[in-house]
């Protein structure tokens, strides 16, 4: 026997984030067919919650089987042809993935580079989309999880829009733990992910797209490269109820479990939900600023889900987490990109999202630093 059974873990790190038992015990049901009547239904339900859950009425809502780097890819390649310009502001590791598929659509990339850490500055957005003749889309990454900074979804969807263009707003670890508004915001296309604050299992990506968006995919001049992410293609088997066919064979038991993270997180109340992971935040704020902790993002612009702290002086990134792993149990993030080694990423996203779990993971920071200290 080859069975494998996974180590004890407190998820604390950027996601995947801890899954609940209820959760977990819808994966396992019995598998059904992906045409079958029944889960038909099942997918109608699905998209309903996941409009709930997005603020959205668009039609076009639901689960891309597939993580959410493809959902990125989806909606830039659904809006983007050959010869297209596209506006992608960069404060973070994936906004520049963004810029990258966009390149790799064969568009122009205007690239707005902003600090990391800071949200997105819409006067640098205002500036490009004033410079840039006949820009398609603008492009953001709403809540930069290699930072922790929130940026402000709204206004840089109105200077898009104002310009007559189309937004595309990565809220993968958004979703679920603050405000998520597609239809207020007037977002184009927007995205998210499983494994952050809706705390279902790696491997799903909710997506949703304007009417204009839609409109958008079906007038292009040329097919979308990629046969697997045209939407037209896709939404023979997601779209409207009854005549589906086949397109690929969906991910059955995974989307049980993602209508049950939906179910437990529209029955708490999406407000409440964003209480919480405030309420949170600012518990786990106090107890590490207490123990010497400065955060990377400014108060006013930090995500409650995401606290990215300086690794203290004299303390080795790696050695000092690898002890909470094996001592505790406990996983936090490490720092990307240029931020590698320099910052901690503890992640406060769903289901994880608990004071019991703030106080663990204070308590084995507060254990282990006096000795990582040392050692470093
Ligand atoms: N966008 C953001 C903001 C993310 O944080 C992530 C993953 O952490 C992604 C996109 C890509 O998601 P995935 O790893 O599921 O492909």
């Amino acid at each position: 026997m080859n069975a494998f059974s996974p180590p004890p873990r407190l998820l604390m790190g950027p996601g995947p984030s801890n899954v609940a038992p209820e959760v977990l015990a819808a994966l396992a049901r019995p598998t059904i067919g992906h045409l079958d009547p029944g889960f038909i239904k099942l997918m109608e339900l699905i998209k309903h919650q996941l409009r709930l859950a997005f603020r959205t009425e668009n039609r076009v809502t639901f689960p891309l089987s597939a993580p959410a780097s493809l959902a990125m890819e989806m909606a830039l390649v659904t809006l983007l042809e050959r010869g297209d310009t596209a506006i992608i502001a960069q404060n973070g590791v994936f906004g520049g993935r963004m810029a990258e598929i966009a390149k790799r659509a064969g568009a122009e990339v205007r690239l707005v580079s902003c600090e990391w850490g800071k949200p997105v500055d819409p006067e640098a957005v205002r500036a490009a989309i004033r410079d840039t003749r006949n820009a398609k889309l603008l492009a953001f990454v709403h809540a930069e999880t290699s930072t922790g900074a929130r940026s402000d979804a709204a206004t840089l969807c109105g200077l898009a829009r104002e310009a007559g263009m189309l937004s595309v707003v990565d809220t993968v670890t958004g979703l679920g733990g603050i405000p998520v508004f597609v239809d207020e915001w007037q977002a184009d296309a927007v995205y998210s992910g499983t494994q952050k604050c809706l705390s279902a299992p790696p491997g799903l990506a909710p997506i949703t797209f304007s009417e204009a968006a839609v409109a958008a995919a079906e007038s292009r001049k040329t097919p979308i490269q990629s046969w697997f992410l045209d939407l037209t293609l896709m939404l023979g088997y997601w779209d409207g109820e009854g005549g589906r066919s086949y397109h690929h064979t969906a991910p059955v038991n995974a989307l049980y479990g993602l209508n049950e993270s939906l179910s437990r997180l529209l029955a708490e109340g999406l407000e409440t939900a964003w209480a919480r992971h405030r309420t949170a935040h600012e518990h786990l704020a106090e107890r590490l600023e207490a123990l010497g902790f400065a955060f990377v993002v400014d108060r006013e612009h930090r995500l409650p889900q995401l606290n990215a702290v300086w690794v203290p002086e004299g303390v080795e990134d790696a050695p000092a987490r690898r002890r909470l792993l094996e001592e505790f149990g406990i996983e936090i993030g490490g720092g990307l990109g240029p931020l590698a080694g320099r910052i901690w990423r503890i992640g406060l996203m769903g289901e994880t999202c608990r004071m019991e779990n703030v106080e663990h993971l204070a308590d084995a920071i507060g254990t282990i630093l006096p000795s990582a200290k040392r050692a470093g």
